[in-house]
């Protein structure tokens, strides 16, 4: 079993970060400080850590620098609001190897965590970074989904989407649960933005694959 360190200085997010991966079957251990995040990193103890860049104590960057400056070679995914270029490039330059910006979908979260272990979940059965249920492969690394020999790129809300709906198969999913795993903290539970991404993912699927059972939610047909 895998255990990953989580830098996060703001508690909300930290729980939820912390709960999903615990659900994906991870260790995990929360920090709320640079200092401490870069102590904790340089353990041994960790096979990846996620790391905010707004921390207090020391940035992110800085724990990314000084911990690549000491020769370490622990996996890093940058969880940060600051989804500009510049920061990119700083980050990328310090040593990171991945990014999920904020509000992000804990789906996509996951699918880096799991990219950068190079460890398949229970979900990819296959061994591979693909996602298989019926005749849909999801990609979980290009965002893509092939059905039928046709390949369709996915954007990141339809992919998040389509990536619950694949891991619960013939499973009802109601929209608030929808809302809440695709859409994480920021979602307004009246919201029919749930419809109009199953609504895109039917055009590229077909619509007979994700029924709509009626005052429930929905459905992906095996
Ligand atoms: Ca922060």
């Amino acid at each position: 079993m895998s255990t990953i360190l989580i830098a996060e200085d703001t508690a909300s997010i930290a729980s939820f970060v912390e709960k999903g991966l615990r659900a994906a079957g991870y260790q995990c251990q929360v920090v709320g400080d640079g200092p401490t995040a870069l102590l904790m990193a340089r353990s041994d103890a960790y096979d990846l850590m996620i790391l905010d860049i707004g921390l207090p104590g020391m940035d992110g960057f800085e724990v990314l620098g000084q911990l690549r400056a000491g020769g370490s070679r622990l996996p890093v995914v940058i969880l940060t609001a600051r989804d500009s270029v510049i920061d990119t490039v700083a980050g990328l330059e310090g040593g990171a190897n991945d990014y999920v910006t904020k509000p992000f979908q804990f789906a996509e979260l996951l699918a880096r965590v799991r990219l950068r272990l190079a460890e398949p979940g229970p979900a990819t059965p296959s061994g591979g970074n693909d996602l298989v249920v019926g005749e849909l492969r999801l990609d979980l690394l290009a965002r893509r989904v092939s059905v039928e020999g046709a390949s369709h790129d996915l954007t990141a809300r339809e992919f998040g989407l389509l990536e619950v709906l694949m891991k619960h198969p013939d499973q009802v999913l109601s929209r608030e649960q929808l809302l809440g795993m695709v859409w994480s903290m920021d979602f307004d539970p009246s919201s029919n933005v749930v419809d109009v991404f199953i609504r895109s993912l039917h055009a590229k699927v077909g619509a007979r694959r994700i029924e709509t059972v009626r005052g429930m939610g929905y459905r992906l047909r095996s």
